[in-house]
């Protein structure tokens, strides 16, 4: 493998600081560009060495001055549509955590990557499981991609038990440690109604062919279902590091740190269906899928506000979906013909969802 320059957007983050440890491990990956929302770089940059970095901002600038080999999008949210499209548009390997990106701008994107003709690389970990089981395969043989849930820290509870959880509750995740955003989203199932959009636009499947399963020991990521009944899955402890190594060694996979699943002792290997009435996350970001247009960016987008908002206490746990259901039904959804357009989509959304948030 040839030397593959790295810049690591949200390297402040979860996924950015398991992606400097991947870095760290592998010599032909180095950093040259580094970025974070409002945490300062220059200690970090100072110590690798890195010339480019960025803080806030539009982080495109940033890529265009360091020219990337692969860029690794691990911004948080809606924050991170520019660098995904930027990537795409120049046919810059893109190692894409930042899942909004894809969910917001998902035909933009699509685009963009046609026209760029460039790598994307998935780091979800479902996304990175599917890949790897599709790779090869001819497209007509391919039924159906199921994606595992791991439930979530409320698996058990009842409607009424949601009503009351609190934010540390909701954060106390039960086999993923991550970022706040994404933890709160895994709780709600927010999470796994984000990654059937991602999906679809991924790997241009239909949302009749995407599917949902809840697995809560997270070791089976994802599963793919072949026209003659047999199904491939992919296995693996749930940890960051083999996902994001994965991408930024494509296709050579290198080694990691990561221990493999140990079957000298007994392993759970447990499938249920998610249920729609507790977790309505899930189905509302199905149907905002299915509509298409900005339906899919105002889901995002009102999610973030409401995330936000319950992780400031302003609102209860179950105001999270209540609150994306009505914005989604107040946004006209319309297709954003550019960038410009989409910005307006998702500033209507969040104003809506902001606004509920402050009369809830
Ligand atoms: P964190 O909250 O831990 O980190 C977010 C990163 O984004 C930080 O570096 C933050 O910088 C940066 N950031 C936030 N806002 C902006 C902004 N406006 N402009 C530029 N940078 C910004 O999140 P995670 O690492 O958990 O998640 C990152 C992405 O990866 C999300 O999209 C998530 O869905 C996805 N993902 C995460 C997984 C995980 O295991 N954590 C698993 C699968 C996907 P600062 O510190 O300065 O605020
Ligand atoms: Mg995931």
């Amino acid at each position: 493998m040839r030397e593959r320059r790295i810049a690591l957007l949200g390297v402040t983050g979860s996924i950015g600081r398991q992606a400097l440890e991947v870095i760290d491990a592998t010599p032909e990956l180095t950093v040259c560009a580094l970025a974070s929302g409002s945490q300062p770089l220059d200690k970090l940059a100072a110590e690798r060495g890195v010339e480019h970095v960025q803080v806030g901002g539009d982080l495109t600038d940033v890529l265009e001055a360091s020219q990337p080999d692969v860029v690794l999008n691990a911004v948080v949210g809606f924050a991170g549509v520019r660098t995904t499209l930027w990537a795409l548009e120049h046919g810059v390997a893109l190692a894409l955590a930042n899942k909004e990106s894809l969910v917001a701008a998902g035909e933009l994107a699509v685009s963009a990557w046609k026209r760029g003709g460039g790598l994307l690389l998935p780091v979800d970990s479902e996304h990175s499981g599917v890949f790897q089981c599709l790779e090869g395969r001819a497209r007509e043989t391919i039924e159906a991609v199921v994606l595992t849930a791991s439930g979530g820290p409320f698996r058990n509870h009842s409607r009424d038990d949601l009503e009351s959880v609190s934010v540390a509750e909701a954060l106390d995740h039960p086999t993923w440690s991550m970022g706040p955003k994404i933890t709160i989203d895994s709780a709600t199932l927010a999470n796994k109604g984000l990654e059937l959009i991602e999906a679809h636009f991924l790997f241009d499947l239909g949302y009749d062919r995407l599917d949902v399963v809840v697995h809560p020991s997270s070791i089976v990521h994802a599963l793919v279902r072949f026209r003659d009944g047999a199904m491939l899955a992919h296995l693996g402890q749930p940890d960051m590091r083999i996902p994001i190594s994965f991408a930024l060694t494509y296709p050579e996979r290198r080694a990691t740190p990561v221990s493999t699943l140990d079957f000298s002792e007994a392993l759970e290997l447990a499938f249920e269906p998610a249920d729609p009435e507790r977790f309505p996350l899930l189905a509302l970001a199905r149907e905002a899928g299915e509509r298409g247009g900005t339906y899919p960016c105002a889901f995002n987008a009102a999610n973030e506000v409401a995330v936000a908002a319950f992780l400031e206490e302003r609102i209860r746990f179950v105001d999270i979906a209540a609150l994306v259901a009505d914005a989604l039904d107040r946004v006209d959804g319309a297709p954003a013909a550019d960038l410009s357009e989409l910005v307006g989509a998702d500033e209507e959304a969040r104003r809506l969802a902001a606004g509920r948030v402050a009369t809830t």
